[in-house]
């Protein structure tokens, strides 16, 4: 079987997400025969440094033997079972450790099968846990930029135009608050005035703040201190608004502590998880919440205090051992420690983009590391051309636009990052210049 035979097969029956097929007509979908490590391998042998984890979801590499070995075993003893009325062990154990690994206070988990499914179970707790006492807040916050997934209620209260302005009229209402302009004090501390300028003026009717915190994922890898988040829930907790944390990108080390919102010291109302959750392998998700949030819903039955909602694949067990099995592997590892190196590592290897005359900044929060361009004319493309480039150098990356990022799985090496970056620059050298 040969990679072209494999593509126009494809070409014939599939459409691809955030694609335009017409683009493949000329440049063919790549087909991927196995997975190892960091590195992906089409039909005729070539090999990619899967330097994004497969869209942020790949933390510990392609065919981890203790991933696949736990997903095994628990095969041969139940794949999935409904969760109503039903548990199993896998995701009772699951929920036991994300409560006691998450911040204090986060004390239930309510289960979902992807990220944006997680955000719209959030928005409805939010929204029916007020309505539980008594008030009518039907109004979101977000920061200006931000991202939360493609759902009609995900998409709603983001910020990025490329995937809203389409279908506004079938969103729900959301006003944006400015995210913080760059990683200092200052520009967070400007960011939380506008903040409580719009509290003082609508908190009656804002349910909660959705942040995505400490970077901006899909709005172009944008970064800011954490302050902006000690200080913004100090805020909402002042004026009776929820705090949620969509840490669907940053948790699980992302960021060089667990979650993202150990480094500002609060503990959110709403802690949103998916992507690295499973390693990487299984669609699952989890919102997890406070005993104040819980106990709003928590009473003699009562359908319209009760929270209805429910997916086919909620708490899937093979998504729960891949869960259970990456959680293992942080605590066997010393994970976040050995982040740290490659971290500082991959901060040397952005130093040598630092001055040219196209690139407009580079910034870093732990595995995460964006060389962002000056703006080329949307005609241009910049980002699909390096992206090009890099493939046919064996690196996939997908540049946002001008905002060229690496995040790699945890397993990578630093000299598998110098070729990461070898690339960029080969590909920057070829076509900024
Ligand atoms: C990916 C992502 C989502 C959406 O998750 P899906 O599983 O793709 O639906 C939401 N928020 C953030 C911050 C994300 O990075």
């Amino acid at each position: 079987m040969t990679n072209a035979m494999i593509s126009q097969r494809d070409r014939d029956v599939l459409w691809h997400p955030c694609t335009q097929m017409k683009d493949h007509e000329t440049f063919p979908i790549i087909p991927i025969a196995r997975g190892r490590g960091i590195y992906l391998e089409d039909f005729e042998g070539k090999k990619y440094i899967d330097a994004i984890s497969s869209w942020w979801v790949n933390i510990f590499g392609h065919a981890n033997s203790s991933i696949n070995n736990k997903i095994k075993e628990q095969l041969e003893s139940l794949e999935h079972v409904i969760l109503a009325g039903f548990t199993h062990e896998g995701i009772v154990r699951l929920s036991e450790r994300l409560v006691v690994l998450a911040p204090d206070g986060l004390s239930r988990c309510f289960y979902a099968d992807n990220g944006s499914s997680a955000i719209e179970v959030a928005l409805k707790m939010s929204y029916h846990a007020h309505k539980n006492n008594g008030a009518n807040k039907a109004l979101f916050v977000s920061l200006s930029n931000s991202y939360h997934g493609e759902t009609l209620g995900a998409l709603s209260i983001g910020d990025v135009a490329l995937y809203k302005e389409t279908y506004e009229p079938l969103l729900i209402r959301s006003v944006q608050t400015p995210v913080p302009h760059n990683q200092s004090i200052e520009a967070a501390g400007k960011a939380l005035e506008a903040f409580e300028l719009l509290l003082k003026e609508k908190s009656n009717e804002i349910a909660a703040l959705i942040v995505e915190p400490l970077v901006q994922g899909a709005g172009g890898m944008v970064m800011y201190h954490p302050y902006f988040l000690t200080q913004a829930k100090v805020l909402c907790e002042r004026y009776g608004v929820h705090f949620i944390a969509d840490e669907i990108m940053v948790g699980f080390g992302r960021t060089g502590s667990m979650f993202a919102c150990e480094q500002a010291g609060i503990t959110p109302d709403f802690l949103i998880l998916s992507k690295g959750l499973t390693g990487g392998y299984l669609p699952l998700s989890v919102v997890m919440t406070t005993d104040t949030v819980y106990n709003t819903f928590y009473c003699d039955y009562d359908p319209y205090r009760s929270f209805l909602h429910s997916h086919s694949y909620t708490g899937n067990a093979l998504a729960c051992a891949a869960a259970n099995a990456t959680l293992d592997i942080f605590e066997n590892q010393n994970v976040i420690e050995v982040n740290k190196l490659l971290s500082s590592a991959m901060a040397k290897e952005l130093l040598r983009f630092q001055g040219r005359t196209e690139v407009k900044e580079i910034r870093q929060c732990g595995m995460i590391g964006v060389i962002e361009l000056h703006g080329f004319d949307p005609s241009v493309r910049i980002g699909v051309k390096i992206h090009r480039h890099c493939l046919g150098l064996g690196v996939l990356i997908r540049p946002l636009g001008s905002v060229i990022y690496v995040m790699p799985p945890y397993v990578i090496t630093q000299i598998e990052l110098t070729i990461v970056f070898d690339a960029i620059e080969s590909a920057l050298n070829e076509h900024c210049v």
